[in-house]
């Protein structure tokens, strides 16, 4: 089945600017913005400007300039926001949820850069 892509998600709102985000950093095919509700001291997430659904949407169909310009926006961010480990940073989480099972809530494909504070393990294992 194809990808489907829903032009009225909030992301593709702020895209079209039709709600403000705070900008972190925006690129010709890259937006990138502070999460409203953020679940560390950095949470920042970073958004292809082009209409892809989740990672593996992204991956698959994205040109190659679009896919270097994101993974470069991702590189500067976590520079901006001093997380990298080329600079001494304490390090980050990128965590990009898609689908039911991965609980995506916003169907835009984005990536979360979460730091600034230990995060803990990535998942616990399911009790029993
Ligand atoms: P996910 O569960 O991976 O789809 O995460 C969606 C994220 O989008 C959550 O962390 C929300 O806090 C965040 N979010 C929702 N609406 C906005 C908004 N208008 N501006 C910035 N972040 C948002």
């Amino acid at each position: 089945m194809p990808y489907s892509y829903d032009d009225e998600n909030i992301f593709a709102k702020i895209l079209r600017g039709d709600i403000p985000n705070k900008t972190v950093l925006d690129t010709d095919h890259t937006l990138a913005f502070e999460d409203i509700d953020p679940k560390a001291p950095v949470h920042v997430l970073v958004i292809p400007k082009g209409r892809y659904v989740s990672y593996d949407h992204f991956a698959a169909e994205a040109s190659d300039t679009e896919i270097v310009d994101f993974n470069r926006a991702v590189a500067e961010i976590c520079r901006m926001t001093g997380v990298d480990l080329g600079s001494g940073g304490a390090g980050f989480r990128a965590i990009s949820n898609a689908g039911s099972d991965g609980v995506q809530e916003v169907p835009h494909y984005h990536l979360h850069i979460l730091g600034g504070r230990p995060l803990g393990r990535m998942l616990a294992r399911p009790p029993g």
